[in-house]
């Protein structure tokens, strides 16, 4: 019946304007959806499913749990596989997560290590060369870098792209030919590893579990053991006036027993995607003494009773990603890790992770958006439940302080400060690298004592306290305690101590583009001040004149509206450039020396 009335219809002459009036004046009867005239449709609506792409991505996630937060780890599987990731993959894992294609897509966007290809269009070459543009690698020849290589290189195979900080800039200019690091290079020698096909991360040696194990691993025990309670642990680290090194420097001991004191289970989460631009300090401690900081974060666990730790690595990292994985199941098979659960989870080239509620967000699987406050991560952090996040340095020196007497860690510093710092110095010094010294020193202390003072040949002109966010200051403010709360009336901070070191040569307007760049593209959107903020500061700045009002007010919006650190901090360099370094500007006509 119902063929039949399909057919007629097909095959009815086209009605006259009499029989279409006449059924526009008959009245019109209803007719319930699925009252059965008209037929479904012979498939289902979108994309469908491929077959042998759900089997190829089956066989990459294999029988694990198959749950939505490791949604970030099984792009990265598909990505290092096939080298992008296309439509019809993220639809098979789609399938197989039980979500929905939008969510997988709105998280594989976000992040910039994931090469999305869609239908008709062409797969990136099957290498990419990323090339270190952050401001220590660009005042090392970043750019004429570039270049160079990808002039010599045949790009249909190739792929040469510009990348934020590798966290090696105490040996810049970096270059990151597929996850092989080369450092201090030069284009023949990327073009000699890619000839080798060297793509590999490369492990340097490190202390092993047996080295660590002689003198290590003691407070573990004794807490575990139950002869160090966690009261005592909280009490010796607010005793030590440790603070967290990854930036916010919240006093560790207080933090724990704010955890420590919610209601219900309890997780830990592990910061150590450090991305600010100049900052190399975790990269240095992990990739040589990994066992002091997994007992530092076995022992926090202990202390919070952590059913759980997600340990967030950035990308960037793929060498500690191996030293981690191997060692952590070697305190797990040894039996002391009876208290919790350890999960390595890896970033995909996103900046703005490191804030911590982003970072949260991310390792539930998703974008990295940084969450609205309060509630505080303590309270409220992964699924819902108090989370006690912690850099790794912060981790790294709890056995230390323990193992010590009582007040050894805030026995050092200077200029009236307490503690030690890991300086991470860059820059037109002699001895660039991670430098351990007592907080509260100057610049030029840390310069001259630690840094082998200036290069040959350069002049100290200005310098970045803490990288890309915590401002520029010109080398004759130079007697400035540097450490947390000293600097801020300078409109600066310290945050993870990246301290890059300027000289006559460098000009103050290529840096404060640099860093206003580097903020515009790792904006992660989703407030318009900061969105909108750091697109229009980069127009304006990239003006022959700088119109200093408008950079100002700008700059006043993202600082007061925007949701999170990146966007209130962004507009630092800037507003030191026009505040300290007036005369450069002027030198170089982009203002006029009349205006205040
Ligand atoms: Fe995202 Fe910037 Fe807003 Fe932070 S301030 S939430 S990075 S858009």
């Amino acid at each position: 019946m119902k063929a039949d009335n399909t057919k007629e219809a097909m095959t009815a002459p086209t009605k006259t304007k009499g029989a279409m009036e006449a059924k526009a004046r008959s009245p019109r009867i209803f007719q319930h959806p699925g009252f059965g005239k008209k037929r479904a449709n012979s498939k289902p609506k979108g994309r469908m499913l491929d077959e042998a792409a759900l089997e190829q991505v089956r066989e990459l996630i294999g029988d694990d749990g198959k749950t939505f937060d490791m949604t970030i780890e099984y792009l990265h599987r598909i990505q290092d596989k096939y080298g992008c990731i296309t439509s019809v993959h993220m639809h098979a894992l789609a399938n197989l997560l039980r979500v929905s294609q939008a969510q997988i897509n709105e998280t594989a966007s976000f992040y910039a290590h994931f090469d999305i290809v869609k239908e008709g269009q062409t797969k990136p070459a099957s290498l990419t060369v990323r090339v270190c543009d952050s401001l220590t690698c660009q005042i090392m020849g970043a750019q004429n870098l570039k270049r160079a290589i990808k002039q010599g290189v045949d790009e249909t195979a190739v792929r040469v792209v510009s990348a934020p900080c590798m966290g090696r800039c105490d040996k810049a200019p970096v270059v990151e030919v597929g996850h092989n690091h080369l450092v201090a290079t030069t284009a023949e020698n990327v073009f000699e590893n890619i000839r080798k096909k060297a793509i590999s991360p490369r492990v340097g040696p490190y202390q092993s579990f047996e080295e660590y194990e002689k003198d290590g691993y003691k407070i573990l025990k004794s807490a575990l053991n139950g002869e160090l309670s966690a009261q005592t642990i909280i009490d010796s680290m607010s005793d030590s006036g440790l603070r967290g090194l990854g930036g916010a420097g919240f006093p560790v001991g207080r933090k724990w027993s704010f955890v420590r004191a919610e209601k219900g289970s309890r997780l830990m989460a592990v910061n150590i995607d450090e991305g600010e631009p100049g900052t190399i300090k975790d990269h240095y401690y992990l990739s040589r003494h990994p066992h002091q900081f997994l007992e530092g974060m076995l022992i926090a666990a202990f202390v919070v009773e952590a059913t759980d730790i997600y340990i967030y690595l950035r990308d960037e990292y793929p060498d500690i990603r191996k030293i981690l994985l191997k060692e952590i199941h070697k305190v797990q098979d040894v039996g002391l890790s009876p208290h919790t659960r350890m999960h390595l989870r890896r970033g995909a080239g996103a900046y703005i992770c490191g804030e911590e509620s982003a970072m949260l967000e991310s390792i539930e699987g998703k974008r990295g958006w940084p969450r609205q406050r309060p509630p505080f991560v303590a309270q409220k952090g992964l699924w819902g439940r108090a989370t006690l996040v912690n850099n790794a340095e912060s981790l790294y020196w709890v056995p230390k302080i323990l193992q010590q007497n009582k007040g050894w860690f805030s026995s050092h510093g200077a200029n009236g400060r307490k503690g030690l710092r890991s300086f991470s110095v860059s820059g037109r010094v002699n001895l660039p690298g991670v430098h351990l010294a007592p907080a509260g020193i100057t610049i030029r202390q840390l310069i001259d004592t630690y840094a082998g003072g200036m290069q040959k040949g350069h002049i100290f002109k200005a310098y970045l306290p803490g990288g890309a966010s915590g401002g520029i200051l010109p080398a004759t403010m130079d007697e400035i305690p540097l450490d947390f709360d000293t600097l801020n009336k300078y409109g600066c901070f310290i945050g993870s101590a990246a301290v890059v070191v300027l000289s006559h040569i460098d000009s103050i307007v290529d840096v404060v583009k640099n860093l206003m760049a580097f903020f515009k593209d790792e904006s992660c959107g989703q407030c318009t001040p900061c969105r909108v903020g750091t697109d229009k500061i980069m127009d304006l700045i990239n003006k022959k004149e700088w119109d200093l009002k408008t950079l100002e007010e700008i700059s006043t919006v993202m600082q007061d509206a925007s949701i999170c650190g990146l966007g209130q901090a962004a507009p630092n360099p800037l507003l030191c450039a026009i505040k300290y370094f007036k005369q450069d500007l002027v030198t170089k006509k982009f203002c006029s020396s009349k205006v205040n």
